[in-house]
């Protein structure tokens, strides 16, 4: 159809050309209406996203300005504003961007705008601007917009607190390496992860030697691991501890230090770093302090040591003399304190010693010294002393102290008990030396009547010591002298009367001393460390008399009771039973006490299933009189109980004793064990047994111990008996 019609051509058209042509237009119409639509709402898009783009620009976390490149500018948003002026009413339009810049971020600014109108389509500088003295740093990001003929349009970054942190951090190494002190840094394992100058130049160690290990390895040995387990729980509980402590140069030289430790932990509060400062005192008074202390005190109970306790008593005796007063000395040693050490674990041994010392501590006066010489051994000075009671009132005032007051520890309680001697100037002795020989000597001899005790010295006491000194010199001669030998012991089987075994027992008859009891010289040669030689020789006598009594048919036993288990292991001791022992001999049995088995559990095991292999049977020696345990009985390859003589003896009268002996006859045989009565010298103990299911006894009753050809007559008289 035709764009325009003239009216005289309108009157021409048919009806329904007319009706098309409305038709048409109608449609037209609507297309028109359509476009002016869409017309509409693009320009309400526009609009919004045009006020979008402006509440954006507005917004923004970033400064936005429009400039020309002569600085001048020309629109800016809010934050633009708030970092160039500080104040959100001013209004920045024409002002120079110049105008906030110091003089040199003036000239960078410059810079910066000529690069861009040189043709540079974007280009970046940083800016130091200072408001009313508050510098900060502003990083410019400008770009041309529409092909450099339009204006620059500049993004604003404020840097300064990213600055401000770059520099700390900058300072904070520069400390970290030039300080004085010594630093190190550890992760939460302790492991050390960085250290400074300092620490090289004090401790000898460089970075690559250290790194990755731990601060253990400057230890000086010379502070106990309580210290430590005390310090790390401080840390742990306060973040932080502070003290003196001695280290290990690299070189070995060991060297007072202050420290200072402090736990790093996260926003969890977990623990990520230790950080360790600290220098080095030596040549400082806290040094010299420290040395004086170390020289003079016990470090663990605080208390004077050896050295200062000579000193002190050397003081005070002088005083005495001058005076004429009178002084005593104590001596006070823990009973049994090795055994507590062994079995409980020097942890524990350690915490029983403080406690001793502070036990003993309160009850003297402030003018008495109390010291700690080493191992359990403490002494006491009594100044002043006007009668020798007094010192017998604060020996016992100690004594009732440990009774009354048991030694707790994780686990357990505990109650301990000393022996203390006394020594007495004038009375006993007047000089240091002296005065504390005497002590000690008394002491022993509290040890040796009993034990929880005290005891003054007495002169008769020291020739006591001489006569022990006398008779170790000939004792070391002994088997030389051939004065040694052994008797037997026969023992019995209580059911048929049959001699099952001999129990060999040493005797030495010594020219000067005549027969010394067994109960005298084993003991002598236990402290002497002459057990050692004196049980091989028994064990050669023993594998003698076994070869050429392996017709009887009986079991030989020898006591090992009296040695340390360190001497039976280091001696071979075990080696040579087993080199000596050859299966056309008796059966040897080996008696070992309780106390023996206890202490070196572990140990011990290895040598004896040695010799159990080799068919030697063990025996638990005086069972009854040490820890009596069943639990760990059952640990040991044991095959013999020995029932105690002193629960033997009294079994007819004391029910006490009755029932002990029942129990141990009963519990040997559900372990299945053989069980011996020893020191059996009545028909009543021997019915008594019998009824009890005891397996054999030794014994007065059935007889002795025996020389060699009495024994052998005994058996064949016995054995004509039973046949
Ligand atoms: P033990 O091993 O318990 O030996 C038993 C002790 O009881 C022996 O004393 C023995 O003579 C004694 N005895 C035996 N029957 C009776 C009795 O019916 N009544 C009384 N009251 N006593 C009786 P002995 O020979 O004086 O030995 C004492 C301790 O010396 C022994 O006790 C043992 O521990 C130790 N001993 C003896 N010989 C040796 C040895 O060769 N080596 C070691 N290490 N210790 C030995
Ligand atoms: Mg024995
Ligand atoms: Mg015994």
């Amino acid at each position: 159809m035709p764009a325009t019609l003239t009216s005289s051509e309108i009157k021409g058209l048919s009806e329904q050309e007319i009706r098309h042509l409305i038709h048409e237009l109608q449609v037209h119409q609507i297309e028109l209406q359509t476009q002016n639509e869409e017309l509409r709402r693009a320009q309400e898009d526009l609009r919004l996203s045009e006020q979008r783009y402006r509440d954006l620009f507005e917004q923004a976390p970033v400064g936005y300005i429009v400039l020309d490149y002569e600085g001048v500018i020309y629109q800016t948003n809010r934050r633009a504003v708030e970092l160039l002026a500080r104040e959100m009413t001013t209004d920045l339009r024409k002002r120079v961007l110049h105008s906030f810049c110091t003089p040199d971020a003036g000239d960078q600014l410059y810079r910066h705008l000529r690069r861009l109108s040189k043709g540079l389509d974007q280009d970046r500088c940083e800016l130091n601007l200072s408001h009313r003295g508050e510098e900060i740093v502003l990083l410019l990001e400008t770009k041309r917009v529409a092909g450099g003929e339009g204006p620059l349009r500049t993004a604003l970054i404020d840097l300064t607190e990213q600055k401000r942190a770059e520099s700390n951090l900058q300072l904070a190494a520069i400390v970290f390496e030039h300080a004085a002190e010594g630093i190190m840094v550890t992760d939460a394992e302790q492991k050390i992860i960085s250290i400074n100058r300092a620490f090289t130049s004090i401790t000898g160690y460089d970075t690559h030697e250290v790194i990755g290990r731990k601060p253990d390895l400057l230890s000086s040995g010379r502070h106990s691991h309580w210290f430590f387990q005390e310090m790390w729980r401080k840390i742990r509980q306060h973040g932080r501890w502070e003290g003196e402590i001695w280290n290990n140069r690299k070189n070995g030289e060991v060297y007072p230090e202050h420290l200072s430790i402090i736990c790093i932990r996260n926003n969890d509060g977990r623990i990520t770093h230790y950080v360790g400062v600290f220098y080095d005192t030596s040549g400082q008074e806290f040094a010299r302090r420290q040395l004086h202390r170390l020289a003079y005190y016990d470090e663990l109970t605080g208390l004077p040591n050896r050295a200062l306790c000579l000193d002190r008593l050397e003081t005070a005796l002088k005083r005495c003399h001058r005076e004429g007063t009178g002084l005593a000395l104590l001596f006070l040693d823990l009973d049994r304190f090795k055994h507590v050490n062994d079995a409980l674990g020097h942890n524990i041994g350690d915490k029983l010693l403080e406690f001793s010392a502070n036990l003993i501590r309160q009850c003297v006066r402030e003018s008495d010294t109390v010291s700690r010489l080493g191992g359990d051994e403490f002494t006491v000075i009594l100044n002043d002393l006007e009668r020798h009671e007094e010192a017998a009132l604060v020996a016992e005032k100690i004594l009732n102290a440990f009774r009354i007051t048991p030694f707790h520890y994780t686990g357990g309680e505990l109650v301990v008990a000393a022996s203390i001697g006394i020594g007495l100037y004038p009375r006993d002795a007047d000089n240091v030396d002296n005065l504390l020989r005497c002590a000690d000597i008394a002491m022993y001899r509290a040890k040796d009547t009993g034990r929880n005790d005290y005891q003054f010295y007495a002169d008769e006491m020291s020739a006591r010591f001489e006569t022990r000194l006398a008779m170790e010199t000939d004792l070391r001669r002994a088997e030389e002298n051939r004065e040694l030998r052994m008797v037997y012991q026969p023992c019995i089987d209580l059911e048929t009367g049959r001699i099952m075994g001999a129990e060999a027992l040493m005797r030495w008859r010594s020219p000067r001393w005549g027969e010394v009891d067994p109960a005298v010289f084993i003991p002598l040669a236990e402290e002497t460390g002459l057990i050692t030689p004196l049980a091989q020789w028994g064990l050669s006598a023993v594998s003698t008399q076994a070869a050429s009594w392996s017709a009887l048919g009986i079991r030989l036993s020898i006591n090992l009771s009296g040695l340390k288990l360190k001497q039976l292991l280091e001696g071979d001791l075990f080696a040579r039973i087993i080199s000596q022992w050859s299966g056309s001999m008796c059966p040897i049995e080996l008696e070992l006490t309780e106390t023996v088995l206890m202490e070196y559990r572990e140990r011990l095991d290895e040598g004896l299933n040695n010799a159990k292999q080799l068919g030697i049977t063990i025996a638990v020696d005086d069972f009854g009189t040490g820890y009596s345990s069943l639990s760990y009985l059952k640990q040991f390859p044991i095959d013999c109980l020995k029932i105690d003589s002193s629960f033997v003896r009294d079994v007819e009268q004391d029910p006490n004793d009755a029932a002990i002996a029942a129990t141990i006859i009963a519990m040997a045989r559900t372990l299945d064990l053989r069980v011996v009565a020893e020191g059996v010298e009545t028909d009543g103990q021997h019915r008594f047994l019998k009824e009890q299911g005891c397996d054999e006894a030794q014994g007065f009753l059935f007889s002795p111990p025996l020389e060699v050809e009495e024994f052998e007559r005994f058996f064949s008289a016995r054995h004509q008996q039973s046949s």
